[in-house]
């Protein structure tokens, strides 16, 4: 498929990431199909959508007349067959492999054969959730940042099987969506993942160990490294349940026991200490 022919994009769940991309694709002039599982949820991801965008009228980021179109491009459902009309389908449901391997699989008969099929995952394996379509070579990863609207960055993995088509269509895509696209191969963890989550997990254990407080370890790393955020910080902001289950991914895929998730991460996770949305992680929040 060519760049030029994709209309309409379909986002599967509409929390965090979904309700970002869905924003993101909408400003820039695409037809949206929001999908969730109830219409309570999809409500609420309108609702965030709208306000975000407010927020960036109010900065003067985007016109009022952007907003209203941007919000008229936005059609919600709860049936996942409503992606049949679409042309590129983002899945930004639950880092679950069963989840997401059963919408796949639910997708692809439904979906035009040459509909693009994108997973928005930190870290699963695309050739794996290629493998439950019959596309392979139409499927990739489109791994966006949060919060999507402000991040630049998009991680495009290639499964094993992505064909150059597309890689292409979908790199000049991310650009027209203002975004940088970086090439990526199948590892786990890609390389967002491989190289931040193993900081994190190494200030966790520098913190079981005692070697310093938790403000003292992220204000070495923001004061000596330039780095905008601590690393536990940044953990607390990103969810210790996401952490611990993308260390477990690498952990286990690559069967290296420099990942092996630090004790108290998984304690703080088993205690629901998760971070800002539970208010409260390896720091309080209101
Ligand atoms: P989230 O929990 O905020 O949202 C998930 C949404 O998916 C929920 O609204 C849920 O109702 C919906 N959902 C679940 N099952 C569904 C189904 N069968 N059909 C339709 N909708 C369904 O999660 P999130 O933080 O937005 O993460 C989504 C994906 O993005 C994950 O794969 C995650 O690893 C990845 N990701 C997250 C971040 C981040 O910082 N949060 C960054 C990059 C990538």
């Amino acid at each position: 498929m060519n760049v030029d022919e994709i209309k309409r994009v379909t986002v599967i769940g509409g929390g965090t990431m979904g309700n970002g991309i869905c924003h993101q694709f909408a400003l820039s002039g695409y037809k949206v199909n929001l999908i969730d599982t109830s219409q309570a949820l999809i409500d609420r991801a309108v609702e965030t959508i709208r306000k975000n965008m407010e927020r960036q009228v109010k900065k003067e980021v985007i016109t009022q007349e952007q907003m209203t179109a941007a919000m008229d491009n936005i059609r919600t459902a709860v049936d996942l067959n409503t992606a049949r009309d679409s042309q590129l389908v983002i899945e930004a449901v639950y880092e679950n492999l069963d989840v997401k391997l059963d919408i796949f699989r639910r997708l692809d008969a439904p979906c035009p054969p040459e509909t693009i099929l994108a997973s928005n995952t930190s870290s699963l394996p695309i050739t794996k959730l290629a493998g439950i379509t019959h596309r392979a070579d139409k499927f990739i990863g489109m791994h966006f940042m949060n919060p999507v609207p402000m991040m630049k960055l998009v991680e495009l993995i290639r499964g094993i099987a992505t064909s150059d088509e597309t890689f292409n269509t979908i790199k000049e895509l991310a650009i027209r969506l203002g975004k940088t696209p970086v090439e990526v191969n199948d590892y786990p963890g890609f390389i967002a993942n491989r190289i931040l989550m193993p900081m994190i997990n190494e200030a966790v254990y520098a913190l079981m160990e005692g070697v310093a407080s938790a403000e003292s370890i992220d204000t070495v790393m923001k004061l000596g490294m330039n780095h905008p955020m601590g690393p536990l910080t940044l953990a607390d902001f990103i969810g210790l349940d996401v952490c611990l289950a993308i260390i477990e991914v690498l952990y286990e895929g690559y069967g290296d026991p420099k990942y092996r998730p630090c004790p108290l991460l998984r304690k703080m996770v088993q205690a629901g200490y998760l971070g800002r949305k539970t208010g409260r992680g390896f720091y309080t929040y209101q």
